[in-house]
């Protein structure tokens, strides 16, 4: 039995056919998302007798469907969950990917990482998430986010190998796949030398605007500001594209207008090269913080805005599915919730 995402670049040899044939099986599942081999009519039929092909890595656990976003939970083989959030925009879908099981980055505000990292996700695990939801909802997904449980570049070759058949097999468009990242400075600087992953969006965590703070809420983090903003300084961007610097705003820790002013000061020899998304803390029952007030994130934002830094609030979505950003976890929050 051969796994079409597991042995997706040793097909060739695992197959035993000729080259198209392995096209029109791959058309047929990852374009016309069909997957049952005998309603692959263009293959002969003793050929479909013969082939016995598996197309998932993942097994859906459950799902929940709230306003604007559905929490998936799949099993992996190993009995592990991993959690993806696909969120309805205005006029397309965007599917919030995992990366690892659990994070080792620490951050304290975080659900994700509780527990700490068990391990990477395999690139077919990586692409199943996507895969598995395109079928299960019928949707073109048009936007991925690597914005789910894990650090991406802490598990660098399968997120290539999964942007490559992203890129390949479902013809997403670099400018709509985002890579978030706690920006460990040695992860940030293979990013910036890679070709193929450095043309895809970027958006830095940076969560704080001194290294004191910055190291409270996130321990692990390798690496100084800095640092970060040296390597940014020359990261390639092509004509009009920007870095996003999310910021988490967690009332009484990183949310006054000093640490505002400070963002500013840290930010304003970049200005032109990014763009700030202030992401209110979406609370959680095991986590001790709280979101700010409304006012105050306002004030924050006009801070920067005044000194000309292009500045967005991020309202998460799927709050009430505990599946907003930091919510994704290894443990079913799921059973968490009262819905
Ligand atoms: N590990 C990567 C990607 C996953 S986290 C990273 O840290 O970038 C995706 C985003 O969610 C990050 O910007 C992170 O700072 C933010 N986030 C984490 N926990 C959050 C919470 N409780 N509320 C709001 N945003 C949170
Ligand atoms: Fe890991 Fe990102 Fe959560 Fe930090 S915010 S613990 S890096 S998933």
């Amino acid at each position: 039995m051969i796994n079409l995402l597991e042995d997706y670049f040793e097909l060739q040899n695992k197959l035993n056919v000729e080259k198209f044939r392995i096209s029109q099986i791959k058309n047929w599942a990852f374009k016309k998302k069909i997957t049952d081999i005998n309603l692959m009519t263009d293959l002969p039929k003793t050929l479909r007798e013969e082939l016995s092909i598996d197309f998932h890595v993942l097994e859906l656990d459950s799902f929940i469907e709230g306003r604007d976003s559905t929490k998936f939970v799949f099993r992996t083989k190993d009995g592990h969950f991993v959690e993806s959030v696909l969120i309805n925009e205005k006029d397309h879908y965007t599917l919030c990917i995992s990366t690892q099981i659990g994070c080792a980055v620490g951050c304290k505000f975080c659900v994700s990482t509780i527990g700490g990292l068990l391990r990477n996700l395999s690139f077919a695990e990586i692409v199943d998430q996507y895969f598995y939801i395109s079928i299960f909802k019928n949707v073109f997904i048009r936007n991925i986010v690597f914005m789910g449980m894990g650090e991406p570049l802490a598990n660098f070759d399968n997120l290539k190998k999964a942007t490559l058949i992203f890129l390949k097999e479902f013809d997403l468009s670099k400018r709509h796949i985002t890579i978030s990242t706690s920006a460990y400075t040695n992860y940030l600087k293979r990013l910036k030398e890679d070709n193929l992953l450095n043309k895809l969006n970027l958006a830095i965590s940076l969560n704080a605007s001194s290294d004191e703070t910055r190291k409270s809420l996130m321990p692990n983090v390798v690496g100084s500001l800095k640092d970060v903003f040296e390597l940014l300084k020359t990261y390639p961007l092509e004509p009009r594209r920007r870095i996003t610097i999310e910021y988490v705003l967690i009332k009484d820790v990183n949310s006054s207008l000093k640490d505002a002013k400070n963002l500013v000061n840290l930010l304003k020899n970049l200005k032109h090269k990014i763009k700030v998304n202030l992401i209110p803390y979406n609370e959680s029952p095991i986590l001790p913080f709280e979101r700010p007030n409304e006012s105050d994130i306002y004030k924050f934002q006009q801070e920067l805005l005044k000194n000309d830094i292009s500045c967005t609030i991020r309202w998460s979505k799927g709050l009430e599915l505990a599946a907003a950003c930091g919510h994704l976890s290894r443990i079913r929050t799921f059973d968490m919730i009262n819905i």
